[in-house]
């Protein structure tokens, strides 16, 4: 029988382990299908507290592994496939096994959302993608027009790292102004290399005969005109979706599948508490993560407690 089981190592799951941990809890922490989190997919983190020149995403999650196995967190590659929360004690099937547990701690963050349109999933990998770090680098984006579809601080980050490769980065977004934070916002402005596309949308990715990209199919949500633009790359970064499928029939969920947090990081089930991407639709900060990740850890500690009493 576990006493806290966390599902995830993003920032939420990795500083719930630690604060779980120097409780002498022993949390075992399940890294799930992106070990570290969407944070690895990413390059300098510049908005961490405690790091004035920034610090490569990898290499914090790195190091907050680290600190919360000095103090006794099991971190362990697993997947969660199914969750009984039901019952007590709480079940989970981990690869195929069963392991109990008193306390979970649902950490899982969010994924890459899709543009779901004709040819972005069958040119996935030849073109389309949804990370600039993990593969903006490679020859067939190298001194080629490149694509980076989004208005937020995600598609600025990404058209930004893509200026190193790539010859012009056409941001495509679908208004008139950037919802991105002024920093980046500005950033992005003054970048030579990166040509804003208002207004519009991609309605198809080409060319699904060719197996590899060659433009996009666009279309100005204002005039309703459409044109091809033509390009190596299509880097898609319109947000996230929050991974809490296996949670839906137990927990509450907002309409977008946000979970519900009762009181701080308690979800409608007793034992059962929740942290970071998962759960939140305002903030999204690795820092905001990490902080929801340290509340759930301490109401998982008073609810052993209590139960104690
Ligand atoms: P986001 O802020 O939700 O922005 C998503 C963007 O994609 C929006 O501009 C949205 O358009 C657009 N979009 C959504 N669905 C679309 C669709 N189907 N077709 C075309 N465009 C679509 O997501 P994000 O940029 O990933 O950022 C998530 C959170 O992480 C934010 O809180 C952000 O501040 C944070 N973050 C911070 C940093 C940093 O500080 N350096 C870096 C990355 C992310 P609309 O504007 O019209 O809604």
């Amino acid at each position: 029988m576990e006493i806290v089981v966390i599902v995830g190592t993003g920032c939420a799951g990795l500083t719930a382990a630690l604060y779980a941990a120097r409780a002498n809890l022993r949390p075992l922490v399940l890294t799930g299908k992106q070990p570290g989190g969407l944070l690895t997919t990413t390059s300098t983190v510049e908005n961490f507290p405690g790091f004035p020149d920034g610090i490569e995403g990898c290499e914090l999650m790195m190091r907050l592994q680290k600190q919360a196995e000095k103090f006794g967190a099991r971190v362990q590659f697993g997947t969660l496939e199914a969750a009984g929360l039901k019952q007590r004690p709480l079940t989970l099937t981990i690869d195929g096994e069963e392991v109990q547990t008193e306390t979970l701690i649902i950490a899982t963050g969010a994924s890459h959302r899709h543009l779901e349109v004709p040819g972005e999933h069958l040119l996935e990998n030849k073109g389309v993608t949804y990370c600039a770090t993990c593969d903006g680098a490679l020859p067939i984006f190298r001194n080629k027009d490149l694509v980076v579809v989004g208005g937020g601080d995600s598609a600025c980050e990404e058209a930004l790292y893509l200026t190193r490769f790539g010859s012009t980065i056409h941001l495509v977004h679908r208004r008139d102004s950037l919802r991105a934070s002024k920093v980046m916002s500005d950033r992005v402005k003054a970048n030579p290399k990166i040509r804003p596309v208002w207004d519009s949308v991609v309605t198809e990715v080409l060319d699904v005969k060719q197996d590899k990209v060659t433009g996009v199919r666009l279309k100005n949500v204002k005039t309703q005109e459409e044109n091809v633009l033509e390009c190596s790359g299509v880097f898609v970064a319109v947000g996230h979706i929050p991974n809490t499928t296996l949670f839906k029939e137990a927990l509450d969920l907002d309409p977008a599948g946000y979970i519900i947090p009762k009181k701080g990081a308690a979800t409608n089930i007793p034992g059962v508490f929740v942290a970071g991407d998962c759960s939140d639709r305002v903030y999204r900060q690795a820092v905001t993560a990490a902080g929801m990740g340290c509340a759930a850890a301490i109401e998982a500690e008073r609810y052993l407690e209590s139960l104690n009493e």
